[in-house]
């Protein structure tokens, strides 16, 4: 499920239509000074991240850095 999301509580389902079943993980650089950290995101999220780049992507998504730093802090 997409962390964005279930952070927000948002339905994933209504947000992305077709694309619903959509998901990837990708890695963040620059959020953890130091650290990758997976996220996954849904088709609607991804494209906020593309477009928004980590920082402001980050910034106006902050309700996802617990889940970020609970379970997906990697190397
Ligand atoms: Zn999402």
């Amino acid at each position: 499920m997409c962390d964005v999301c279930k952070s927000k509580g948002l339905a994933k389902t209504m947000l992305n239509g077709s694309k619903e079943n959509y998901s990837v993980t990708t890695m963040l650089y620059q959020v953890f000074l130091g650290k990758r950290v997976e996220i996954e995101l849904c088709y609607l999220h991804d494209i906020e991240l593309f477009k928004k780049g980590e920082r402001r992507f980050i910034s106006t998504n902050l309700e996802v850095m617990p889940i970020l730093w609970q379970s997906k802090v990697a190397a």
